[in-house]
C-alpha cells in the first residue's frame, strides 16, 4: 500500500482507539469501566432534538452557506456577547463540523511549510498532529517546574521568528487547570507584540468549578476584533454533551475568516444543516441544563479527588474545570502507556496515557461518567496497584485475587 510520508507520520487518535477497545471488550460482555471518555453521559437537550427534527421533517436538507446557517450564526453572536462581552459580526464567525475541524482549518490557513506553532503542555493530543498535517512544526513548551501552568518566560524563549501562532486551551484538557487571568493577559499582549495569532481553544470554558469563571480573552486587548490576533474556538460538544452532532465554531478577524471559509467551502462545503439546527436549538434553549451538567461534573471531580487521595504516592492537582484530571502515577510506573495497558488488562479500566498529552508518568482520568463508574474505577486501579489495598476484588460477578504485588 502506498501512502504519503506525511500521512504515515500521523499517529492514531489514542482516545478514539481506546473507545474502540472498550467497545469491543464490552461487546464480549466484559464489565469495562471507561475513565478515558471525553464526553458527558447526559441526553441531548430536547430543544436541540426538536430543532434538528424540524429540519428533517420539513424535508429541507440541502447545502447551506459554507460558513454556517445564518440563524445559528446569530445565536453564536449572542453567545459571544453574553459570555465574552464582545459584539461581533456574522463575518467574524464560521461554523464547522466540530471544533476539531475549526482548529484544523485555522492551521491550514495560517501555517506555511516549516512555520512553527507553539503548544503549551500538557496539551490536547490532536494539536501537534494537526500542525504536522499542514507541514508545520509543533513547538512544545513544558513547564519546567513540573506544574501544569507554563510561565511566560518559557513561552517567550520558545517563540522564534518562524512562529505563527500559540494555541492555548483553558480550561485545559488533560489537566483540568484554568490558566490565571494575568497569564492570559500576558499571552494576548505578547502575541500582539509579536504579531502572531493566539488561538484560544475555549471548548470547556463554561465547565469551571467552585464559582470561578473562565476569562474572556477579549477583555485583555484594546484592539478591535478585526485588528486583534485573537481567534476563539468553541462548540456544543462539551457545553451540552452533544459530541455526536459535530458542530463547533470560531470567531476571528473577518479577513482571516474569509480565507478560512474558502478552505472550508472547498473541503466540506458546509457542516450538516440538520446538526447546525440542533446546535441552534441547544444555544437558544433553557440554559439551566448546562448548570446542572456543570454541578454534576463538579461533584464527580470532588469524588475522584477524594478517592485518589487514598493512594500511596499518587500526586494530584485539583481541577478547576473540564471533566479530566491528570494524576501523577510515577510512584507506580514511569511508563504511562504500559501502565494503561496493565490497568485495562488486570482491572478492566480504561485510562489514557499522559505521554499522549506531553506528560509522561501521568494518567488522564475522565470523571464525565457516573459516580459509580468513578468510584468503582478508582477502586479497581487501587486494587491493581496499591499493595496496601485488600488483594481480592469483585469485577462484575468474578472474584479476582491480586497475585502480582
Ligand atoms: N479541543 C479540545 C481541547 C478537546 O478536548 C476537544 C474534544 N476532545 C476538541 C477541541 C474537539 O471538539 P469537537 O468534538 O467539537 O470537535
Amino acid at each position: 500500500m502506498s501512502v504519503s510520508e506525511l500521512a504515515k507520520s500521523i499517529i492514531e487518535s489514542p482516545t478514539l482507539r481506546l473507545n474502540e477497545e472498550a467497545r469491543l471488550l464490552r461487546e464480549r460482555g466484559e464489565p469495562v469501566i471507561h475513565l478515558g471518555i471525553g464526553e458527558p453521559k447526559n441526553k441531548t437537550p430536547i430543544t436541540a432534538i426538536l430543532s434538528s427534527a424540524a429540519k428533517l421533517t420539513q424535508g429541507d436538507v440541502k447545502y447551506c452557506p459554507s460558513d454556517g446557517l445564518p440563524s445559528l450564526k446569530k445565536a453564536i453572536i449572542r453567545y459571544t456577547e453574553e459570555h465574552y462581552d464582545k459584539a461581533v459580526a456574522p463575518e467574524n464567525v464560521i461554523v464547522s463540523s466540530g471544533a476539531k475541524q475549526a482548529i484544523f482549518n485555522i492551521l491550514y490557513t495560517i501555517v506555511n511549510p516549516q512555520d512553527e506553532v507553539v503548544v503549551l503542555a500538557p496539551y490536547w493530543v490532536s494539536y501537534p498532529e494537526m500542525i504536522k498535517m499542514v507541514y508545520g512544526v509543533p513547538v512544545i513548551v513544558t513547564p519546567e517546574d513540573g506544574s501544569f501552568h507554563p510561565r511566560m518566560s518559557e513561552i517567550e524563549r520558545a517563540v522564534s521568528s518562524s512562529a505563527r501562532a500559540i494555541i492555548c486551551n483553558s480550561p485545559n484538557n488533560p489537566s483540568g487547570i484554568v490558566y490565571k487571568d494575568e497569564f492570559i493577559a500576558e499571552l494576548v499582549a505578547f502575541c500582539e507584540r509579536k504579531k502572531i495569532y493566539l488561538i484560544m481553544d475555549d471548548i470547556y470554558h463554561k465547565l469551571v468549578f467552585d464559582g470561578r469563571r473562565s476569562p474572556s480573552c477579549y477583555q485583555f486587548t484594546t484592539k478591535d476584533v478585526e485588528d486583534s490576533r485573537l481567534i476563539v474556538i468553541n462548540g456544543i460538544a462539551k457545553l451540552y454533551g452533544m459530541t455526536g452532532f459535530r458542530i463547533g465554531w470560531l470567531v476571528g478577524p473577518r479577513k482571516l475568516v474569509e480565507v478560512i471559509n474558502n478552505v472550508q467551502a472547498q473541503t466540506t462545503s458546509c457542516a450538516s444543516p440538520v446538526m447546525q439546527s440542533g446546535a441552534e436549538g441547544a444555544l437558544l434553549g433553557l440554559q439551566s441544563f448546562v448548570e446542572a451538567l456543570r454541578l454534576s461534573i463538579q461533584n464527580n471531580r470532588d469524588i475522584i479527588m477524594r478517592e485518589l487521595s487514598s493512594f500511596n504516592g499518587v500526586k494530584t492537582y485539583k481541577p478547576d474545570g473540564t471533566f479530566y484530571c491528570l494524576p501523577d502515577f510515577r510512584a507506580y510506573s514511569s511508563n504511562s502507556v504500559e501502565l494503561c495497558r496493565f490497568l485495562l488488562k488486570k482491572a478492566l479500566v480504561v485510562t489514557v496515557p499522559g505521554r499522549e498529552f506531553g506528560m509522561e508518568g501521568h494518567l488522564r482520568l475522565s470523571y464525565a461518567g457516573s459516580v459509580k463508574d468513578v468510584t468503582e474505577g478508582i477502586a479497581r486501579i487501587k486494587w491493581a496497584l496499591d499493595p496496601t489495598s485488600p488483594n481480592d476484588i469483585y469485577i462484575g460477578d468474578k472474584r479476582l485475587i491480586r497475585d502480582w504485588l
